[in-house]
């Protein structure tokens, strides 16, 4: 991935996610993870290369196309939460239904169950402002998964939130990891990243390390690309 103006901020990087994995992005500040994370997401097309989700080529498809493809198949999960500060958890969980084109009663339903599902049952009627950092992640982790999509993608999810809150969401991501959720995660965090099934380490660009299935691999940036 080249940015206009020349900054070559991914090169050389292959990597297939399965469904059912739970994958740890980790590297440094500016190596490349958010890049890397925009280009899977779809928010982003690669200068070259290609990506495959759930399947289909993504390059082959017009911008509505896509826009509904990442309204089905994926679900994002930002480090600053991005709720709408005016609308209820269950409105802010709904809202992001009206995208994948769920009719208005189905999303309310959706949303309190996907609520239910992050433990938040009991606090559907609250404001963004009313909730604790570690429930407006809740919240925007049932937006995430509202729609069942293919992939839920995280950036930097406990970011903001002290260890033992940031520790409690990481719980409720690996819980739905095992509940069948795909879930691609990026930290800057090295024991975060340890503590996860599989970890893909980016430096500079460029994958050094995936550490998919045992024993873990070391890739050689100067030889693997
Ligand atoms: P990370 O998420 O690991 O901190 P990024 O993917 O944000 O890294 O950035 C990788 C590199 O690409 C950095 O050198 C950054 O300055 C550069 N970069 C990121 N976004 C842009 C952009 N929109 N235009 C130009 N350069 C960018």
């Amino acid at each position: 991935m080249v940015y206009p103006g020349g900054v070559t901020a991914l090169a050389g990087v292959s990597m297939a996610v399965a469904a059912g994995e739970l994958v740890a992005i980790v590297g440094p500040s500016g190596s490349g993870k958010s890049t890397l994370l925009n280009i899977i997401g779809t928010l982003d097309r690669p200068t070259s290369g290609s990506v495959h989700i759930a399947g289909r080529d993504v390059a082959t498809l017009a911008d509505r196309q896509l826009s509904a493809l990442r309204a089905r198949e994926i679900g994002f999960v930002f480090q600053q939460f991005h709720l709408a500060d005016g609308l209820s958890a269950v409105d802010n969980v709904a809202t992001g239904l009206l995208y994948a084109g769920v009719p208005r009663r189905q999303r309310r339903e959706h949303a309190l169950r996907a609520l239910a599902r992050v433990g938040l049952a009991h606090r559907t009627g609250h404001r963004p402002r009313q909730l604790s950092g570690g429930e407006k992640q809740r919240v925007a982790i049932a937006r995430a998964l509202a729609n069942r999509p293919s992939l839920v993608l995280a950036d930097e999810p406990t970011g903001a939130l002290d260890t033992a809150t940031g520790q409690s969401v990481l719980r409720l991501l690996r819980r739905l990891n095992e509940e069948g959720t795909t879930i691609v995660l990026i930290t800057h965090d090295r024991d975060i990243a340890a503590s996860l099934p599989r970890q893909i380490e980016i430096r500079d660009g460029r994958l050094v390390r995936d550490d998919a299935g045992s024993p873990t691999r070391t890739l050689d940036p100067a030889v693997d690309r």
